[in-house]
């Protein structure tokens, strides 16, 4: 396992640039979460590359940086993301969160 943190100090590294955090997530009354197939206006979806990455965070408010404790807390972070995988937190929750593609 990936610390997060790792040698280089290098937190961005362990994104796997999937772009999976980069698709509409829709959370029913219940606490489930589904991922939906609908991507964030700004992401290629065949290279799955965010067309505005330098400049994410200033053009589209929606865009957060993720951060350790974040990836702690967001519940809509899809379990093959890398920074979930890194924090060993891919077991922990195996239910209330659905996948619709
Ligand atoms: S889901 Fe995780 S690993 Fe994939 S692009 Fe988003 S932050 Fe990176």
């Amino acid at each position: 396992m990936l610390h997060p943190m790792n040698d280089t100090g290098d937190w961005e590294t362990i994104c796997k640039q999937c772009g999976l955090c980069c698709f509409e997530k829709i959370e029913e009354e219940d606490g489930t979460i589904f991922h939906t197939a609908i991507p964030c206006r700004y992401l290629d979806v065949v290279s799955r590359e965010c067309r505005i990455y330098e400049r994410r965070f200033e053009i589209n408010p929606e865009c957060i940086k993720l951060t350790e404790k974040l990836v702690r807390e967001l519940r809509w972070l899809h379990d093959k993301c890398g920074y979930r995988q890194a924090l060993g937190l891919t077991q922990i929750r195996k239910k209330r969160v659905k996948t619709r593609f």
